[in-house]
């Protein structure tokens, strides 16, 4: 699915070198490499304040642990993503309100963010799935309304371009209270361990998260919260660092990629190709809010399961992102949810399906990869 190896190749030199810098330096934790990297990343985005973290979930927990989420309130999140989202929500008390999902762009549907607001409503999750921005004109405007916090899943997104209504563009992960991001090796941005960030503009905010990913806290020794030990090592931010300088350009390469996949996919009558919100004329305009983390195609003849055991065959690589709706998971399932409000994630669950997408990929294995989904397909 990933061509780790390949992208490698490519800035071994400066990634080696910048590693054995670090391990020159001695400075492991909290050394230089770490604050050099929060205050590119910081430039990058446009954002007041970037707060690295050991991983993408922590990130997610510990926005919510900054925002003071108390047990009880109630956090509306996608249906249709990976479970750590949801899966913090409830490690901390605080009660996950799933909702059905768009068919068009698989984000989370504003419509249904706004049925499912209660009293105890505190927070919105929107994910950016598989890389497109959701639809953040409406759910800032939502969330204004009914005075709840945005903490932006930004873990599938980074470097994507948000163009609001009115023609003003942000970076995603930037908009809402607080942003949480993932440096796992295959995301975007991806470091050679784990790793992850928070992002926001609210310097109160800001000054409460870097004292609860710090144990709580904010003078030496004095722990006036209860907080985590999340941190982001030396190395891996020494390897972000090359790597945030090329993200623009990775980020082209997968447009690139799967610009030449849709017209490919083009006349085929059971093959949905990924809509691209901000552009509704053509497959391969400006893409700007969708940086393919996953390239997601829907197979709406009822051979998704038949395509993927095809592809096995012939080693092409593959993933069904994600096979089982949260809802209907063991851990968050609730006798409040009822099926009729889950049509879209129930339906795409049977019908997504994720073909290789990385900054390596060449026309030569695009052809091969195309063709033989298309001539299985159409046959
Ligand atoms: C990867 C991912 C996470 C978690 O990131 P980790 O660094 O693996 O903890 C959270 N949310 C989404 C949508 C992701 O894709």
């Amino acid at each position: 699915m990933v061509d780790l190896k390949g992208q490698y190749t490519h800035i071994k030199t400066e990634v080696d070198q910048a590693i054995m810098d670090v391990v020159n330096s001695t400075a492991y934790i909290n050394g230089p490499a770490v604050q050099d990297f929060q205050k590119s990343l910081e430039a990058y985005l446009d954002v007041k304040h970037v707060i690295p973290c050991a991983n993408g979930t922590d990130a997610l927990q510990i926005s919510m642990m900054g925002l003071g989420l108390k047990p009880g309130d109630e956090v509306i999140t996608a249906d249709f993503t990976f479970a750590a989202t949801a899966e913090v929500i409830a490690l901390l008390g605080l009660t996950p309100v799933l909702v059905d999902v768009n068919p068009d762009d698989f984000n989370i549907d504003v419509d249904a963010i706004e049925k499912a607001i209660t009293p105890r409503t505190k927070a919105i999750v929107p994910v950016h799935l598989f890389g497109q921005v959701a639809n953040m004109d409406a759910i800032m405007k939502l969330a204004e309304k009914h005075n709840l916090k945005v903490i932006e899943d930004n873990a599938q997104a980074i470097g994507a371009d948000y163009k609001f209504k009115d023609g003003s563009q942000q970076k995603a992960g930037t908009i809402g209270d607080v942003g949480a991001t993932s440096f796992f090796p295959s995301k975007n941005l991806g470091c050679y361990g784990d790793g992850g960030a928070i992002f926001t503009n609210d310097d109160d905010l800001a000054h409460t998260i870097r004292g609860v990913v710090n144990h709580g806290m904010y003078k030496r020794y004095h722990h006036d919260v209860v907080g985590v030990n999340s941190r982001l090592d030396s190395i891996q931010a020494a390897i972000l660092n090359i790597k945030l300088q090329k993200l623009d350009e990775f980020n082209a390469a997968r447009q690139k990629a799967a610009c030449a996949y849709s017209k490919a996919f083009e006349n085929c009558q059971s093959i949905e190709t990924p809509v691209v919100t901000n552009n509704k004329d053509g497959v391969c305009a400006a893409y700007d809010d969708h940086v393919f983390h996953q390239y997601t195609l829907k197979i709406t003849n009822g051979k998704r399961d038949a395509l993927a055991q095809h592809l096995q065959e012939k080693g092409i690589p593959h993933g069904v992102y994600y096979p089982i709706p949260l809802h209907l998971q063991k851990a968050y399932a609730d006798e409040r949810y009822q099926e009729k409000n889950f049509k879209v994630t129930n339906q795409l669950v049977k019908e997504v399906i994720s073909l290789p997408m990385h900054t390596e990929l060449d026309d030569e294995q695009i052809d091969f990869i195309t063709s033989t989904v298309i001539s299985f397909i159409e046959n």
